[in-house]
């Protein structure tokens, strides 16, 4: 079974994901752009019960890092947790299929070839 893990900086806060991704993709809403600062981040969606977390974290709006080094980790939405692909330990794991929130994104970045475009939020598509 694919295992990907990963974790914040300094080590404390660490995630485990088992299995196949439910999707993986990149989002350049204000909200994900303000939470890491950075112009755009990418995820891979897992079911909750496929994700392991240990380690103290700390939550705002259920995005949630590391108290200490504070690395932005994973997000929680229902039952579904978003591990973010920057924290993991291994590079080249997993390709983003879509983009959402492209109304946000920056003029001079590169076209994502191959990546399905959502303006706002891929929901309100009923995907
Ligand atoms: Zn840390
Ligand atoms: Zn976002």
């Amino acid at each position: 079974m694919d295992l990907f893990e990963g974790g914040c900086r300094c080590g404390r806060l660490r995630i485990m994901a088992s299995g196949c991704p439910l999707r993986v993709g990149v989002c350049h809403c204000i909200d994900c752009r303000k939470h890491h600062g950075a112009l755009f981040y990418a995820a891979a969606i897992f079911p909750s019960d496929a994700v392991e977390i240990s380690g103290p974290s700390q939550g705002f709006a259920d995005r949630f890092f590391c108290p200490t080094c504070g690395s932005a980790v994973f997000a929680c939405s229902g039952s579904e947790v978003e591990v973010h692909l920057g924290c993991l330990d291994v590079p080249n794991q997993l390709t983003p299929t879509y983009e959402c929130w492209v109304s946000w994104r920056e003029g001079w970045l590169p076209e994502f070839k191959g990546m399905n475009r959502f303006d706002r939020d891929r929901d309100e598509f009923g995907q």
